[in-house]
């Protein structure tokens, strides 16, 4: 009988030779049958439940009770998903981009919903209780605010700006003042304290380390979850930081780093990734992609 394994990318461990390595643990007696990523390309997966789907990511049960796996699709949407494509590479690199500034908030005391990675599209994180808000910072004006606004794209606004959006695809995730989440019950005024504060933490060390290597932090999104320690809930950072989720322009060019690339079809995504992750030493400087191509093993 011959095995196949199949490579994702160059970036790609076989995920068959992780699971039996014990990167990966399932219950193959108590989960839903194989419902992999790109199963259709021949991708070969531990079993294991699917628990939630969106654009970009898909969430499986993890291994120990309130952990979730978190694999990064090729996928990419904009415009509500009415513009898709599939980006080869690109969830290898938003995984290991979200993993250095997930690393790298913990490391100055921001609680993040990250444990480690697990291999190049997985990374094992804790199970939280989404807050359906995305949580919008904003250094520049650009996108939909110098829009609504009629502001220039890259005018310099008076602070940063803190916005909320209400986490619904159906309604294209409504703009909403904090007065609509905190009388329709989506989080505390204490919960809207916190998270100001912790996403204008983010940012300030966001533009810090982009600043360093000649990217300005124009805006960016995150999202918070809760989670109970000792019966008390509190709120930590969650979903994914990457350039699917901020405007990152080069300061000297002011070429756009960032999903804008694939929404205003300006060259290459996969390019312009591998290009901050360079810069931030996330990836080694001499990476090339490679086509996707199966590999049979007698
Ligand atoms: O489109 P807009 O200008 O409101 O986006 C602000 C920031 O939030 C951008 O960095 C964008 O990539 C991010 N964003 C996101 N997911 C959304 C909406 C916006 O990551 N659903």
């Amino acid at each position: 009988m011959s095995l196949v394994i199949f490579w994702t990318s160059l970036f790609d461990m076989p995920l068959l030779v992780l699971a039996r390595k014990g990167g990966l643990h399932y219950d193959a007696h108590n989960s839903a049958p194989i419902s992999g990523p790109r199963e259709n390309e021949g991708v070969v997966m531990a079993r294991r439940k699917k628990i939630y789907e969106g654009k970009a990511k898909i969430l499986y049960e993890g291994p120990e009770h309130g952990t979730l796996v978190q694999y990064f699709k090729d996928d990419a949407t904009a415009f509500n998903a009415e513009k898709k494509a599939v980006i080869e590479g690109k969830g290898v690199l938003n995984n290991r981009l979200s993993e250095f500034f997930m690393t790298g908030l913990t490391q100055i005391g921001i609680p993040t919903h990250f444990i480690k990675r697990l291999n190049m599209r997985e990374q094992l994180i804790r199970q939280v209780e989404i807050v359906p808000l995305e949580i919008i910072v904003r250094n520049l004006a650009a996108g939909s605010m110098a829009k609504r606004l009629g502001l220039e794209e890259g005018t310099a606004l008076p602070r940063p700006i803190v916005e909320f959006s209400y986490k619904d695809d159906a309604l294209g995730d409504p703009l909403v003042p904090e007065e609509y989440i905190i009388a329709f019950g989506w989080a505390t005024q204490q919960d809207m304290d916190d998270i100001v504060s912790l996403a204008l933490r983010v940012n300030d060390w966001m533009s810090g380390v982009m600043f360093g290597v000649g990217i300005k932090l124009v805006d960016f999104k995150i999202e918070v979850g809760r989670v109970w320690d000792n019966e008390f809930p509190r709120l930590i950072l969650a979903d994914e930081i990457s350039p699917d989720s901020c405007r990152l322009w080069d300061i000297e060019s002011g070429q756009k780093l960032d999903k804008d690339v694939f929404r205003r079809d300006l060259g290459n995504l996969t390019d312009a990734y591998t290009e901050v992750a360079k810069r931030l030493g996330v990836l080694p400087s001499n990476v090339t992609h490679r086509p996707s191509k199966p590999t049979l093993i007698n």
